[in-house]
């Protein structure tokens, strides 16, 4: 029997609600079909069902056979007919691949390093400098024996393989149960969990065990095929789906051949981690403390290595793409956080040079630490708040230690990356509420979300644009999608609660993008207090980020309670040179007279009207700047936790003349 409906479940049967469906599936006896433009799968494999790639409105058919087919229509059309299916993002596992941002990673800057034969350049992902010698990570490929199994081999092939997939997932259970693994991790490995029990894996592997080939042979086989099959839907998310796969196959194979994986526990003090990609799961286990830099063919400015290695302090360049094979032979290594550069056995010359670095930064962080504490004033006695650059919860602690006031710039789509599907409203509350927590009395500036075409999200599809950085994104994509951003409003008046959370918006070109946000801010306040949910109400700021605001900021400074000056994108855009553009470089320079003069007429224009004029871009941080923005009236200063105790020695030795 059968019954037909329209996929109302949010976003479609993507991760997590594919294994919800799958669970609930189970629990029935009947065999149970889901089918979708005449193709039927199995409704009790997870891996098979995010194949059929179901989205939201689409129309499917639910087919049972067996002794309780009714109840298990019944219950399965139940769930595809609730649109909260695809909202509980309780324990979301979201994928590795995700996590090491390949799909989400900014496009790499590939050139060579001016004057340096031997120099690469890729995105500079966390800052300092490192030099020492290489520890290349390259895991070797895994190879099957090639020999056709006799018959009477098969059966005990199948047992050991059975094993070794059973060792697999007690490993990754034992791991699930370690209170020390973070949220994160935790969702990368329950999503490696799912594949490894998922019989469309195994049962693939099996079959082609029966067919005369060994157990590695097999898995390898099968990884690829199912791993392919997801590579080849349209849809960024699933895509990633194909590394989960071929990672776990990793696994099993390891096991069958009683060797562990490459472990990074070896590396010697000071070393320069080389890979292509490093699993989060790996890295985070590995010895954090002795890593001297990171340097990756996978991987972005937002990507979760990113994000491991800033949170503690490693230099890291990233997204080398397939440059980093020239990485593989070399001795030593010197690599630049700060610009993307990276040297391979650098000579004599550079290595004095690199070495004089790290060890005036040594020097500098050292003699920077009594600083944390300090409160730093202008002249006048006014406080001036340094506050950090953070896009997540796991980047609170470096804040803190580094004597952060607060959070200036609460980058909210690392969260809407790292998830297969949109955050709901719960989680985001969840999160804003504990950045406002361990913050608090200071305040923090979340910024709504910024994102556009360059970028995927699942759940919102991009048009192809010519140039996505003056298209579809940030305020202009959340006001055409209500239902997005109505959810991160609501979330974050009720984060709000905790008294110290401002909003502010990015890309902001027009004063009617302010009231219009005003407006869905209005309606979701009155939706709250209908529901009985707790809320309080918030400052709501602008980001100063493209020339429309400066010029028409004594306007906007009337409409919000605050200016930040997002000086990466004001510069890109007062110069008309594409920040991720090497060849344009030159041209993308705060310092130069345009875009000083564009952030003093904010600073004017807020000033006069009382309002705090703050600035969270790059330049925010830098000490050769700092006296002429507070000479300009900035109150604010947001920016990297690795800047923060350097901006306070600047601007208290401003103000004391020294
Ligand atoms: C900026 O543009 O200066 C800014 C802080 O925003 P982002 O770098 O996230 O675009
Ligand atoms: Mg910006």
């Amino acid at each position: 029997m059968e019954r037909s409906t329209i996929v109302r479940v949010h976003e479609g049967l993507h991760a997590r609600p594919a294994t919800r469906f799958v669970k609930l599936a189970k629990g029935f006896e009947s065999d149970v079909e889901l089918v979708k433009d005449g193709k039927a799968v199995s409704a009790k494999s997870s891996v098979k069902l995010m194949l059929l790639a179901v989205k939201e409105n689409q129309e499917v058919t639910v087919r049972a056979n067996g002794a309780d087919a009714i109840e298990a229509i019944e219950a399965l059309i139940g769930y595809l007919e609730n649109p909260k299916a695809g909202l509980d993002d309780e324990a979301e596992p979201h994928s590795p691949a995700n996590d090491a941002g390949q799909e989400t990673a900014p496009a790499p800057v590939l050139q060579s390093v001016p004057g340096q034969a031997n120099g690469l350049r890729g995105v500079a992902a966390s800052e300092g400098v490192a030099i020492g010698p290489a520890f290349a990570h390259f895991p070797p490929d895994i190879a099957g024996q090639g020999r056709l199994l006799q018959a009477d081999e098969i059966a005990g092939e199948i047992d050991r393989f059975r094993a070794a997939v059973a060792a697999v997932q007690a490993r990754m259970d034992r791991a699930l149960a370690q209170d020390s693994l973070s949220a994160g991790d935790r969702g990368i490995v329950a999503a490696l969990r799912d594949i490894a029990a998922d019989d469309s894996l195994t049962g693939e592997a099996e079959k082609a065990i029966k067919g005369g080939n060994d157990a590695v042979s097999a898995v390898i086989t099968a990884a690829a095929t199912i791993a392919a099959d997801f590579s080849a839907v349209d849809d960024h998310y699933l895509n990633a789906r194909a590394d989960d796969v071929h990672a776990v196959g990793r696994q099993i194979c390891l096991v069958l051949l009683g060797q562990d994986d490459v472990s990074l526990e070896n590396i010697p003090e000071g070393a320069i981690l080389i890979a292509d990609d490093i699993g989060a799961w790996d890295l985070a286990r590995a010895p954090l403390k002795r890593i001297g830099g990171v340097i990756c063919g996978h991987g972005g400015a937002t990507s979760h290595i990113a994000i491991i290695a800033r949170s503690h302090g490693i230099p890291a360049v990233l997204g080398l793409g397939d440059q980093v094979n020239a990485l593989r032979t070399a001795h030593d290594v010197a690599l630049d956080g700060n610009t993307g550069h990276v040297i391979i056995d650098p000579d004599a010359a550079t290595r004095a040079e690199y070495a004089g670095r790290v060890e005036a930064g040594a020097k500098e962080r050292a003699g920077l630490t009594a600083f944390k504490t300090v409160t730093p004033k202008r002249a006048d006695g006014k406080v001036i708040e340094v506050a950090a650059n953070i896009g997540s919860l796991e980047e609170i602690e470096a804040a803190q230690e580094a004597g952060a006031m607060g959070v200036g710039l609460f980058r909210t789509e690392l969260l809407f990356m790292r998830h297969m599907h949109l955050p709901s409203e719960d989680m985001q509350a969840e999160t804003y509420a504990a950045l406002a927590k361990a913050f608090a009395p200071h305040p923090v500036i979340v910024r709504t979300l910024d994102i556009g075409g360059d970028k995927p999200i699942a759940g919102i599809e991009f048009p192809d644009e010519e140039n996505p950085f003056l298209g579809w994104r940030g305020i202009r994509m959340c006001l055409d999608r209500p239902d997005i951003f109505k959810r991160q409003l609501r979330a974050l008046l009720r984060a709000a609660v905790h008294g110290n959370i401002k909003v502010m918006l990015p890309m902001v070109s027009d004063i009617s993008e302010v009231t219009r946000t005003r407006a869905l801010v209005g309606e979701c306040a009155a939706e709250l207090k209908a529901e009985g949910v707790a809320y309080a109400t918030f400052d709501l700021g602008v980001m100063i980020e493209t020339p429309a605001a400066v010029l028409i900021a004594p306007a906007l400074a009337k409409e919000v309670a605050f200016f930040s000056i997002g000086t990466n994108d004001l510069t890109q855009y007062i110069m008309a040179a594409d920040r991720l553009n090497p060849t344009v470089a030159k041209l993308n320079d705060v310092t130069n007279p345009a875009v000083m003069s564009a952030i003093e007429l904010t600073a004017k224009a807020g000033v006069a009207a009382g309002i705090m004029v703050g600035m969270c871009g790059e330049a925010a941080g830098r000490p050769d700047l700092i006296p002429a923005f507070i000479e300009m009236g900035l109150t604010e200063l947001s920016m990297s936790p690795a800047s923060i105790q350097r901006a306070k020695k600047t601007i208290t030795a401003m103000a004391t003349g020294d």
